[in-house]
């Protein structure tokens, strides 16, 4: 054994093999040198267990190590997955994923300098967020708009900048946890706006808002009820209804939409007020998420009166939650293609897999599966539910058509599930009652040959 370490080259001339002439194209030799010590390490070890005993092999172990460690590690772990659950705003796997439009924009911008902050008209300096202005005023009737990080900035920062040290009035029914412990009485402590709850759980009054204002009252409060529903015996105000009182008081209303929709979903069958819509009716502030029923990037977009969000301009805490150029390029993109109503229906993913019909996912269905049998997998196709997910219409169910896969003599779902989750390109299912199960609505038509090719080497692979 002794003997054997001893026969382990120096690093440098390790380096020096004609192995790692190509690789040497790639990285410095300072980095390839602590990857072959690395390498060198597991070799070490190899021979201490007695696995390596042949002083010829010790290059070649030392070789494919160090080149294993180098593709490990430069892969990036942040990595594409094939989404086959069905659930087209899946939080785990990055809900809303951008059109083309968004990507070639954000890929234009990425390696560029930009007018930023740069007037082009006047020379002077100018601000980020007048880019998509004109776009948000024209699409959702707005006065002025603003873009944060996400909406849960975009909330802390309008109860900060509007009701620090004042009350903002808040239903019972809609104190809510968001998620990720984000809930809404301790967000409006952190920003300082004291919490004036109303009515109950279940039963909210237009009367419980008016008997709550008083002098020291800056906002009525309404919270989209994103990932609940309350049933039964129930009354909440809307935003709408809540109009003539914050007139006549003259105490701003500010919605939390949480997922806001540009696009009128109706005629599909999903009932989301537009932004657009509850501006009209009067709603002086609201916030939404950019990558939610949006179908953008992440982001919190704030639209309203230009009175109110002149004064979150001028808060401090914006600064802390600046919307990067890359998030507004994508923006942008995506915000252009609602110009045109009728494509962004085609063109935007979220909302294309949200309104596809239920004929064209049983031809996908048909598709996909045909595929699969030539591959001699057979599938059965099965209507269910698909969902929205990230915490948009929580009771909406969305009829859909699946491949059903049961657990059989020589197969077992739960480690195929497992494999294709390990897959280089990771696949994505749902599992119920040791069925597997891919939803149509949201596996792209292009990704159909890779996913039949990649899981039928699963497949094939597990039952043998
Ligand atoms: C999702 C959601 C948020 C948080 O939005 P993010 O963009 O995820 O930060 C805030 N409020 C409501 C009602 C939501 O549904």
């Amino acid at each position: 054994m002794k003997d054997l370490f001893r026969k382990i080259k120096k690093v440098d001339k390790l380096l020096q093999l004609k192995e790692f002439e190509g690789i040497r194209e790639i990285y410095s030799d300072s980095y390839l040198m602590d990857s072959i010590k690395l390498g060198i390490s597991i070799t070490r070890k190899k021979i201490t267990e007695g696995q390596l005993t042949d002083e010829a092999s010790i290059d070649s172990s030392i070789i494919s190590n160090t080149f294993k460690l180098i593709t490990l590690e430069q892969k990036p772990k942040l990595q594409k997955v094939l989404n086959c659950t069905g659930t087209v705003l899946h939080t785990n796997l990055g809900r809303a994923i951008l059109s083309k439009k968004a990507k070639e924009n954000l890929y234009l911008l990425a390696d560029q300098y930009s007018n930023l902050e740069l007037n082009l008209d006047t020379g002077k300096r100018g601000s980020r967020y007048d880019h998509i202005t004109d776009l948000l005023k024209k699409l959702t009737g707005c006065e002025d708009a603003l873009v944060v990080n996400n909406n849960a900035a975009a909330v802390l920062l309008i109860l900060t900048a509007l009701s620090k040290g004042k009350e903002s009035i808040v239903s019972r029914g809609e104190l809510v946890e968001i998620g990720g412990s984000f809930r809404i009485p301790n967000v409006m402590d952190f920003g300082g706006a004291i919490l004036k709850e109303v009515g109950t759980t279940n039963k909210t009054h237009l009367f419980d808002y008016e008997d709550a204002i008083n002098k020291n009252t800056a906002l009525m409060v309404k919270v989209h009820n994103s990932n609940y529903t309350i049933n039964g015996f129930t009354k909440t105000i809307t935003a709408e209804e809540l109009v003539p009182l914050s007139k006549k008081k003259r105490v701003p209303i500010y919605y939390d939409l949480g997922s806001g929709a540009l696009f009128d979903f109706t005629a599909y069958g999903i009932n989301e007020p537009t932004v657009k819509q509850l501006i009209t009716s009067g709603v002086d502030i609201l916030s939404f998420s950019g990558d939610k029923l949006l179908g953008g990037p992440q982001g919190g977009i704030i639209v309203g009166k230009k009175k109110l969000i002149d004064i979150i301009k001028k808060n401090q805490f914006l600064r802390a939650v600046r919307v990067d150029k890359l998030t507004l390029s994508a923006l942008e993109g995506t915000l252009l293609e609602y110009l045109d109503m009728e494509k962004v229906r085609i063109d935007n993913p979220t909302i294309n897999m949200l309104t596809i019909s239920l004929e064209e996912l049983k031809e996908k269905a048909l598709l996909l599966s045909q595929m699969f049998k030539q591959e001699a997998i057979v599938f059965s196709i099965k209507k269910i539910n698909s969902l929205s997910g990230g915490g948009s219409l929580p009771d909406k169910m969305f009829p859909s058509y699946s491949l059903v896969l049961a657990d059989s003599e020589g197969i077992s779902i739960p480690k195929i599930v497992d494999k294709l989750r390990f897959n280089t390109i990771p696949i994505i299912v749902r599992v119920k009652d040791n069925q597997l199960i891919m939803d149509l609505r949201t596996i792209k038509d292009e990704d159909f040959k890779m996913l039949v090719a990649e899981f039928s080497r699963i497949y094939h692979g597990e039952k043998l």
